[in-house]
């Protein structure tokens, strides 16, 4: 599929649930969330229709994020049926890691390829402060268990307020570098403002080169992370939002007052 830039669209994240176990500060407020009706969230039989759709109009990268996708229940048996997909070259999910360590091993028999582990500091009281009360010794478990069980390659995103010199993206770099993991720096963003950079060792936030559609886990299709368009996939065929949505892409983002990062899944 391409779009009117010209850009080929074959990537599509898929937000799995608008809950999670962790407040980081830039993604979620710390109490008074207003969470989805169980009703709203998409089941897996429509996750899964919804994607052999766009497979077949020529997506073939899909990820799973969240809010935390390993709180979905089930989430295990989600993975098993978007793995059964053909034409899926490269399945993988966005996860805090903090759950991981008990999930990893029958995500990967599931059919997951690879994840992608959130990880701002290795400094445990800097972890729980940002996330509000997070373990950081659960997700550095959660990595080695990721390694061990094959969801190569291990890739860590580091959320940097400032710039890659702060004291905690380098506490993060150190330990990649000693783990032999892969890093990404993302630039603190922020929906509302529009406010936005590339992601250094990425390809999020290059709207050139921009290949995504994202689906909300209450079934809205986005074109962009910084717009409002979107289109529900409940109320119109799944042909019709995805070609909707690839036609209404814009060259490059701008806001979006609708959606926070924990239902969109960033
Ligand atoms: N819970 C999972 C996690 O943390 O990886 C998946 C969902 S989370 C919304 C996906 C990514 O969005 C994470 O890497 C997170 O750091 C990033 N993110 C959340 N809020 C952000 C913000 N305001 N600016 C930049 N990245 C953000
Ligand atoms: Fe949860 Fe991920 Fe948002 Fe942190 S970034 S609050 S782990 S969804």
């Amino acid at each position: 599929m391409y779009d009117r830039y010209k850009r080929e669209i074959n990537y599509l994240r898929i937000s799995v649930t608008d809950r999670c176990n962790l407040r980081c500060r830039y993604c979620m407020p710390e109490e008074g969330v207003r969470l989805l009706r169980h009703e709203d969230i998409l089941t897996f039989d429509e996750i899964v229709k919804f994607t052999e759709s766009a497979v077949s109009m020529g997506i073939w990268k899909v990820r799973i994020t969240g809010g935390e996708p390993l709180v979905r229940k089930g989430i295990t048996e989600l993975v098993g049926m978007l793995a059964g997909i053909k034409g899926i070259k490269d399945l993988s999910m966005s996860t805090n890691g903090t759950l991981l360590k008990n999930f990893a091993g029958e995500l990967r028999k599931a059919g997951l390829q690879r994840v992608n582990i959130s990880l701002d500091t290795t400094d445990p009281e800097q972890f729980a402060y940002i996330t509000r009360g997070g373990n950081v010794a659960d997700v550095i478990e959660g990595i080695s268990a990721a390694k061990k069980a094959g969801l190569l390659p291990v890739k860590i995103n580091c959320v940097v307020r400032e710039s890659r010199e702060e004291e905690d993206a380098k506490l993060v770099r150190e330990f990649c570098a000693r783990n032999n993991l892969e890093i990404r720096y993302i630039h603190q963003m922020d929906l509302v403002s529009g406010h936005f950079t590339t992601v250094e060792g990425g390809s999020g936030g290059n709207c050139p080169l921009c290949n995504r559609l994202r689906l909300t886990s209450n079934g809205m299709l986005k074109p962009c992370l910084f717009s409002d368009i979107g289109f529900n996939i409940r109320e119109i065929s799944y042909r019709e939002a995805i070609e909707k949505a690839v036609e209404m892409k814009p060259a490059s983002g701008m806001v979006n007052h609708k959606d926070n990062f924990y239902n969109i899944g960033g």
